[in-house]
């Protein structure tokens, strides 16, 4: 039975398989949710810039603190670089501008340093960002670095750039997207994964008004029939649908994110320990792979050049 709860990240560094979503979890109501997290067993929250809750995600790491007794290091916290898009009328980050946002973010999580700092995507200026990073890592203001959304030219460029090789990519992976040879690439390289929205396959998957997403409707018209393996799985080993894909994730090796802002589901969604998926149903699982993730409103930005 595979009870991994970390991977190892970086030199000393180790990650908890299992944190906390916050994307599309207002600022107001963030708080209370990585309190409630938190109090639930989470000892990992993932946030960005660009959702625009850094300060709320603050707010409820501090009061965790303050109320169950813990520690700033028994926390992992990651937050990531925007790193621009002229694409999309953002302008691109340099050196400076980098450093400048970690230092922002720290300010709205009233944290000395994240544990983890991701560039969220594989826009702007990708070598001028990844100096800064490795160069923050240096300065202690995150304990580990790594990308997001990246495919493997993207991390090749870095190293042929004479950089050093992300502690890990944060990407789409659940049994509608695999993303085979990317994988490969990074267990090559002992880039760890961390994947998110791994409930995309789930009929409930951001239903939520304003919670759309490039899930088109020909997917949502399929789910009901792709669900069906799932359902007929999960029944089997006694779990939720949703139970059964973050197990899947962990039994790939990957760390999961899953967002809820219901108590109830929080709780479900970090029980992942006492069950194992067996060899015919992993199987089974990966030949429902259809390519492309759908989380990002404009597409898949692995396929950004
Ligand atoms: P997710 O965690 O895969 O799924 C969240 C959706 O599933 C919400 O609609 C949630 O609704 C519902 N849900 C949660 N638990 C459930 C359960 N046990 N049963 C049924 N429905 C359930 O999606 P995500 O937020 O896209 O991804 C997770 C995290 O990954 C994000 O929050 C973010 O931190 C990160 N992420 C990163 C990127 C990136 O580009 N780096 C992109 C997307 C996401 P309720 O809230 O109503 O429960």
């Amino acid at each position: 039975m595979l009870n991994q709860t970390h991977y190892k990240l970086a030199e000393g560094v180790e990650i908890p398989s299992v944190g906390f979503g916050t994307y599309l979890i207002g600022n107001d109501e963030v708080a209370d949710a990585v309190y409630t997290a938190i109090k639930a067993g989470y000892r990992h929250i993932d946030t960005a810039e660009a959702y625009r809750n850094e300060e709320g995600v603050g707010l409820g790491i501090r009061r965790a603190m303050a109320e169950l007794g813990l520690k700033r290091e028994d926390l992992f916290v990651t937050t990531k670089l925007w790193p621009g898009n002229p694409a999309w009328g953002h302008p691109a980050k340099d050196y400076t501008s980098t450093i400048d946002a970690l230092n922002k973010s720290l300010e709205r999580l009233q944290l000395e340093y994240v544990d983890l700092y991701l560039t969220h995507a594989p826009f702007g200026d990708r070598l001028e960002v990844w100096r800064a990073l490795a160069d923050l890592k240096r300065q202690g203001k995150t304990r580990a670095i790594g990308v997001s959304n990246y495919n493997q030219s993207h991390i090749e460029e870095l190293a042929d750039a004479g950089l050093p090789l992300p502690d890990a990519n944060q990407i789409e992976l659940h049994p509608w997207s695999q993303k085979p040879e990317l994988v490969s690439f990074l267990k090559e390289n002992a880039i760890t994964i961390i994947a998110y929205s791994s409930l995309v396959p789930l009929s409930t998957w951001r239903t939520a008004e304003g919670h759309d997403s490039a899930k088109t409707e020909k997917m949502k018209a399929d789910s009901s029939a792709e669900a069906s393996p799932f359902r007929a799985m999960a029944e089997k080993y006694g779990v939720s649908e949703a139970q059964l894909l973050l197990r899947w994730a962990l039994e790939k090796g990957y760390a999961v994110l899953p967002k809820s802002t219901k108590e109830a589901r929080m709780k479900q969604n970090i029980d992942l320990f006492s069950f194992e998926i067996d060899e015919q149903d992993m199987a089974a699982m990966e030949r429902l792979d259809r390519g492309d993730g759908v989380a990002w409103s404009s597409g898949d930005p692995t396929h950004a050049t």
